[in-house]
């Protein structure tokens, strides 16, 4: 590699967010290392819930199917109290859509996930280099120089930028003096993947006769194993050995029935809500816990730390592709407010925990996340319904030319920008490299049957809307408005180029 560099990104950690930016900065041909210090893979059931949106992200990375394969929807929520139960839905329930092909959350144990991750890294010749630790950086105008610990000795890699997706209690944050303000949530609680007898694993089972004693069993998908939740008191060491939990699981529900036989991995934490003052400093970004910590409730952790990194692949690849370095600045204009919103939405789940009140709405599927304030958002002229620039790209059946069926989102997948024309002269817009064109016009490629793409997107002949490579709505204009779109295209911060 020119001048010195030994790769253009170094990616510490190698949990769900660090997996997320290798798969996509692979697939778009950057060179990365993605180093973690841990001997080999977290077995950790912890974040088990992947929202409709990251299901979509998954879509495009290539591994839903693999990820459907292995895992389950939830299952009915069963509450336990007087000598009874009643079964209930705890998360709403909704049919997909046209717009919103995945409609529920989807259950997969953590690192059940992260496994199909590294698998899909496999695919594009990668892996993780477990056993280095980063204990020392800096960082100049041109770059970072990283100092590598690993079992063999100390390496120094030097890479055009760094990404310190290294957890709650990343090193990278610390060592730019990054500050990490917000709240101990004053909870503490054990999570525990067990192996145990004297349940069915057909509902989730909760028992909640106070908040401070409340316990519940959770069947893990694609698992023999149940994963326990138990609030236990701030101070003291719980006894987290098999018949520590049997004792703890007995006392709280009254059922002498129910036997742990195995802990396969277990964790007591205190919770915090805490949000980085800077994503980016220079050179080098924070994504993932490393940016942000909440709460469970809600299952927002591992989902907001997946697109962060989704977020910030593109436009890395961009920039070392030629694109000025402004794009990069977006990311922090784009994912802090977001994940400053999931915070406040994690907490707010948090004490509706305490007053019993379970149900998880749409609010937690990050569906409706966007960025309609960013510099990247383009709307000409400003449109009073529907969807708008910065907004997610909604999903739309439709057919080719040649009339077999597909989807926008089969259009969308993949590393490139696409620009869509809606009864729009093709020929308006000149091809440029990393973006595909498809028009509904009469001699377009694609035929809005059933009108779903002008319902989901609403609009009108003539106008064009331009998706960006991470799935959002980057520019919506009509047909008046071309050189508004060709100087948006033609932004140097961008990098699509004429070819
Ligand atoms: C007990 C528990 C329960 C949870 N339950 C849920 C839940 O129900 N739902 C949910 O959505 N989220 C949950 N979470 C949160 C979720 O697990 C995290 O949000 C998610 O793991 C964040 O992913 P990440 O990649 O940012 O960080 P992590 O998964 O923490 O990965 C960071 C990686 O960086 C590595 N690393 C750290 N420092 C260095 C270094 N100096 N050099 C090299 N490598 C380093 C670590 O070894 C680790 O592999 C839970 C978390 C915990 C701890």
């Amino acid at each position: 590699m020119l001048d010195g560099f030994s790769t253009d990104v170094l990616i510490c950690g190698a949990g769900a967010a660090g997996l997320t930016l290798a798969i996509d900065l692979a697939r778009r041909g950057v060179a990365f290392r993605l180093i973690d210090m841990a001997e080999g893979p977290f077995q950790g059931s912890r974040g088990k819930g992947l929202q409709p949106r990251s299901l979509e992200l998954f879509e495009d990375l290539g591994i839903l199917d693999r990820i459907f394969a292995r895992g389950g929807f939830y299952p009915l929520r069963r509450q336990y109290s007087d000598g009874g139960f009643r079964d209930f839905e705890m998360i709403e329930r909704r049919e997909p859509t046209p717009a919103e092909p995945y409609s529920r959350p989807f259950m997969l144990p953590q690192n059940l996930t992260e496994a199909v991750m590294r698998e899909r890294l496999a695919e594009f010749g990668q892996r993780v280099e477990f056993g280095r630790e980063l204990i020392g950086i800096a960082q100049d105008a041109l770059g970072v120089r990283a100092r590598v610990a690993a079992a063999n000795g100390e390496e120094t890699i030097r890479a055009r930028y760094l990404v310190g997706a290294d957890g709650g209690r990343s090193f990278v944050r610390k060592a730019f003096d990054i500050g990490f303000p917000g709240e101990a949530m004053n909870v503490r609680a054990v999570v525990a993947d067990l192996a145990l007898e004297g349940l069915t694993r057909d509902v989730w089972h909760w028992w909640s006769p106070t908040p401070g004693t409340m316990l519940t069993l959770c069947p893990l998908c694609g698992t023999d194993l149940f994963q326990l939740f138990a609030p236990i008191p701030m101070e003291g060491d719980p006894d987290l050995s098999a018949g520590g939990l049997t004792a703890m699981i007995s006392q709280r529900t009254g059922r002498r029935d129910i036997i742990v036989r195995e802990v396969s991995w277990c964790s007591a934490y205190s919770m915090n809500a805490r949000l980085a003052d800077r994503f980016q400093v220079g050179r080098v970004f924070l994504a993932g816990d490393a940016a942000h910590i909440h709460p469970p409730t809600g299952g927002q952790g591992l989902n907001t730390s997946v697109q962060d990194a989704y977020n910030l692949g593109w436009k890395l690849a961009a920039v070392l592709n030629g694109a000025t370095e402004k794009l990069l600045g977006t990311y922090e204009e784009e994912r802090r407010p977001v994940a400053a919103g999931v915070l406040g939405l994690a907490a707010k789940l948090l004490a509706a925990m305490g007053r019993g009140e379970i149900r998880r709405g749409r609010d937690a599927q990050e569906m409706d996340l966007g960025y309609p304030g960013s510099t990247l958002s383009l709307e000409r002229p400003a449109r009073t319904a529907g969807v708008h620039a910065g907004d997610r790209a909604p999903d739309a059946p439709c057919r080719t030319a040649a009339g077999h069926p597909t989807r926008l989102f089969n259009l969308f997948q993949g590393p490139h920008w696409t620009l869509l024309g809606y009864e729009a002269d093709r020929e308006a817009v000149p091809s440029r490299t990393n973006l595909r064109i498809h028009c509904t016009s009469a001699g377009g490629d694609i035929i809005d049957e059933g009108g779903h793409i002008r319902a989901g997107y609403g609009v009108r002949p003539g106008d064009w809307v331009l998706i960006r490579p991470d799935a959002y709505i980057g520019a919506m204009v009509c047909a008046g408005e071309m050189p508004a779109l060709s100087h948006y295209l033609d932004d140097a911060g961008l990098g699509l180029v004429s070819p």
